[in-house]
């Protein structure tokens, strides 16, 4: 079915959804409020290509607060339901609070939330709650510290998210969702230790598959640890129960301790991928939208939101642009679709 169909609203104060010719409903958006980021994540934003000259977006390239509000609201009436901020690292923006405030104030969002790499919660924490963000996620790829250094490669201690996090707790955001991308031989030795450390209510651990996004950060298959094996690890150590999806379409596989303890999240990305029922799209920092995280081009929104153009005819453009998405990157992936030029994850946001 070529797909020029209204959805049938998600709940009844939901505007109706624009759907893809896969019939997937427009229902996520992911907002990048900057390209750039305090950490240099080897899997994300490897040193060797975002060195000292590495040349980031210009300030008046970036979409102001102003724009980034007004696009927000217009795919909220388009049907999105959630808003994502992500980056780069979100919290070096100046004044993301005030973002925050202006973004909470949207008419039929239900849910606003922000990835980052927790540097900066010490101090943000506290403000971000205030200005009305729902949600947190927490990357952190271990506890062990210097694995953790090794891995964000800018010898940033671990204890100083671990703080973070205690500021988030103590600011109202719980539970917190900590994300674990697993590379091979790198941190997998610390699945375990993660589970045992969050486990209990004021958490949620997902364990990511290293994914191919981007062309830079030199990703094999070997590196990957499938869902699968990350589950008979953690099975050596814990009972863990399967639990049934939040909604359609959510991307994690949950399990929950079964002493009580808490949950546990799997995002097979890579060994079961769930192209079919993703709704998600994406803007970078600059007004690029991205259909796909695999993408290797975006559509550019910033000269329309910067030419006076109406609502209205934004609207359309947005829904046309919807409505041709055919992308199921991650369902065709292969050595071919792994060679191919893609936007890297620190400019589209993850
Ligand atoms: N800087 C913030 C952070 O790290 O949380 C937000 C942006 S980051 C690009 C968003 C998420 O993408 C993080 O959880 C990060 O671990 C994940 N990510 C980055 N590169 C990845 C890769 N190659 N495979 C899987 N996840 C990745
Ligand atoms: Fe920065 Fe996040 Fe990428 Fe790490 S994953 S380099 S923290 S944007
Ligand atoms: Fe969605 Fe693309 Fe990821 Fe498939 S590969 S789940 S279409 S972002």
């Amino acid at each position: 079915m070529y797909a020029d169909t209204e959805m049938a609203p998600a709940s009844a104060t939901s505007p109706p959804a624009v759907s893809d010719r896969l019939g997937r409903p427009l229902r996520d958006l992911r907002l990048s409020v900057t390209d750039r980021c305090n950490f240099r994540c080897v899997y994300c934003m490897p040193k060797d290509v975002f060195g000292p000259g590495h040349a980031f977006l210009p300030k008046s390239a970036v979409l102001s607060f102003e724009e980034l509000t007004r696009v927000a609201r217009i795919f909220v009436e388009q049907g999105v339901e959630k808003i994502r901020l992500t980056g780069g690292e979100p919290l070096l923006r100046r004044d993301l609070p005030v973002l925050v405030n202006m973004l909470a104030q949207i008419e039929n969002l239900k849910d606003l939330t922000l990835t980052t790499n927790g540097s900066g919660l010490a101090t943000l924490a506290k403000p971000l709650h205030d200005a009305g963000l729902h949600r947190i996620t927490v990357s952190l790829d271990a506890l062990d510290d210097a694995v953790f250094r090794a891995m964000n490669d800018v010898e940033f201690p671990v204890h100083r998210v671990l703080n973070g996090l205690d500021a988030a707790l103590e600011s109202g955001f719980a539970p917190i969702k900590i994300n674990m991308v697993v590379k091979r031989g790198v941190n997998d030795h610390q699945i375990v230790p993660m589970a045992r450390h969050f486990q209990g209510p004021q958490f949620i651990l997902r364990y990511i598959e290293y994914m191919d996004v981007g062309n830079t950060n030199g990703w094999r298959m070997d590196d990957v640890v499938p869902a699968g094996e990350i589950l008979s690890n953690l099975g050596e150590s814990f009972d863990l129960r399967q639990l049934p999806p939040n909604y359609p379409g959510e991307v994690a596989k949950r399990f929950r301790h079964a002493n009580g303890g808490g949950e546990i999240g799997i995002i097979s990305s890579v060994s079961q991928p769930f192209c079919r029922s993703c709704t998600r799209a994406r803007l970078s920092a600059e007004g690029q939208l991205y259909t796909c995280l695999f993408s290797s081009v975006g559509h550019d929104l910033k000269p329309l939101l910067r030419s006076g153009m109406t609502d209205e005819k934004i609207t359309r453009v947005i829904r046309s642009l919807w409505k041709d998405r055919s992308d199921r990157y991650s369902e065709l992936r292969s050595a071919e679709t792994t060679a191919l030029p893609k936007a890297e994850m620190s400019l589209l946001g993850g």
